[in-house]
This record gives structure tokens, sequence and C-alpha cells, in this order.
């Protein structure tokens, strides 16, 4: 029960990476505060940490609208984990790209994890301890034709993690970062299956990956057990990176 008496808001909780990662906490005693949009998917991963013997609940909130980002940091409170999980990925060539698309690409996944870091922090530096973990991907490491507006989103948040681990150790407060390769979940389902093949396949391992193998990561850079690792980025990506590129 190491985390006992904290509170982890995880945003984009209500699937894929984010639901693998809220459950852990809720393990270690943690209550954990499940955000996403879609209600009903909310009341079955609080469901399941309940059934479990944990505690959590749900907050409902569209992080690309200006006024409902700050809705979760607001319900939480005082939050002693902040995982910025909630994310779009969308592959296409730079000449397909909408500007809208481009926009929603930074408001959610670059501009979401500013808003919701610079409402706890305080608050964290104020108690001495707080840990960040911001889910970046791959894509930024490994360059490929189509990622451009994803790829550029998170490495805007890679760089993000790095400026926060730098204003923040002084406080107590540990800022990383996860990059995952391909991870099975909904968003990953909903992609061409050749496609997600083709990229597991360039993995060492040569496998796509459950969430919840992510989510150990997360959760070990969030908990004291990482009480020297900030800055960091590690990455759960099949050993892509060891076999070049
Ligand atoms: P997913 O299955 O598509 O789930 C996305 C989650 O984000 C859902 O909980 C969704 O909430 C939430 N979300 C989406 N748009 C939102 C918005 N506008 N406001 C608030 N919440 C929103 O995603 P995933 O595959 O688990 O990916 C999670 C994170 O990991 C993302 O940041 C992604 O970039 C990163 N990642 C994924 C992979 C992979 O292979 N899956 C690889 C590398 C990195 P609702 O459903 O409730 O709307």
């Amino acid at each position: 029960m190491e985390m006992s008496g904290r509170t982890a808001l995880v945003t984009g909780a209500t699937a894929g990476i984010g639901r693998a990662v809220a459950v852990l906490p809720a393990r270690e005693g943690a209550e954990v505060v499940v955000h996403g949009r879609d209600a009903e998917r909310g009341a079955a991963v609080v469901g399941e940490i309940q059934d479990a013997g944990g505690t959590a609940r749900f907050v409902q909130a569209d992080l690309v609208d200006p006024e409902d980002v700050r809705h979760p940091a607001d319900a939480v409170g005082d939050a002693d984990v902040l995982v910025n999980n909630a994310g779009i990925y969308e592959f296409r060539p730079t000449g397909g790209m909408s500007v809208d698309l481009f926009d929603l690409h930074m408001d959610l996944n670059t501009k979401a994890p500013y808003l919701l870091v610079r409402a706890p922090a305080p608050g964290m530096v104020e108690r001495g301890r707080g840990s960040v973990v911001n889910i970046s991907t791959l894509a930024v490491a490994v360059t490929t034709a189509g990622t451009g507006m994803y790829a550029a989103s998170k490495a805007a948040l890679e760089q993000l993690t790095r400026v926060w681990a730098a204003e923040y150790a002084e406080g107590g407060v540990r800022v990383n970062a996860v990059a995952p390769g391909p991870i099975r979940t909904p968003g990953t389902d909903a992609m061409d299956p050749a496609t997600v093949r083709a990229i597991a396949d360039t993995t060492a391992m040569r496998r796509i990956a459950e969430p919840e193998e992510v989510a150990e990561a997360v959760v070990f850079l969030a908990s004291d057990r990482a009480s020297y690792v900030t800055g960091a980025l590690l990455e759960v990506a099949g050993g892509r990176r060891a076999i070049g590129g």
C-alpha cells in the first residue's frame, strides 16, 4: 500500500493505457480520480477499482475545451500524482493535415498537460512532494513520414517534461515521461491492423504490447520507488531503439 493517503489524477483513464494506469495506484492505496469524456466508461473503470477494494471517482472534462480543461484540477484539489495520458494520434502526410486537426493535437497532447500541471504543482511544492508522468510516444525518437503533427505535439511535451523537472525539483516534485511503442488500445484497435502490425514488427520483440505493460512503468515513475528519477524519458517499446532508428 505504498500510495496510501495519496490522490492520483489520471487523464484519459476511461480507456486504453489510462485505464490500465488508473487501476494500479488504487491497488496501492491511492484515491484515483478517473478522468475522461465518456461517463459510462468512466463509471465502469471506477466500478472496477471499487470492486477490487480501491477508492475512485470520475471527473468528466473535454480537455480541448478552454473552460472544461480547468475542471479536473478543481475537482481533485490536492493531487499527489498527475498522469497526463489523454491524447490523440492521427497519422497523415503534411499536405493532408487540416489546420484544425493540427490544433487539436497541440491542444490535447501539449496544451492540456501544460494547463493541468500549472494547477496542482504549487500545492505539490507547498507539501514538498508530488509526481507528474507525461505519456509521450516513440514516434518522437523514431521519425516516420506522416507522424508530423502527432510527433511534434509529443516532442513539445517531452521538452516540457525536462523543463518542469528543472523548475519543480527543489520543491520535491518529480516530472518524468514514458514513451510507449505500439500498444493494444481502443485507439489502435481503430487503426488499420496492417499498419499496427507493421509498427509492431519494427520492434526487437516483434509484438504489440498490452496497456498494463505501460502502466507498470508509469506507476513506478509516479511512486516513491523512483525517488531520485526526474526529467527522465522511459521507453516502453519492445527494444525498438536498441535495434536502430
Ligand atoms: P485511446 O485508447 O484512444 O484512449 C484515449 C483516452 O483519451 C480516452 O480515455 C479518451 O476519453 C481520452 N480523450 C481523448 N480525447 C479527449 C479529450 N478531448 N478530452 C479529454 N479526454 C480525451 O488512447 P491510448 O491508445 O490508450 O493512448 C493513450 C496515450 O498514450 C495517448 O497520449 C497516446 O498518444 C499515447 N500513446 C499510445 C500508443 C498506442 O500504441 N496506443 C503509443 C504511444 C503513445 P473518452 O474516451 O472518455 O473520450
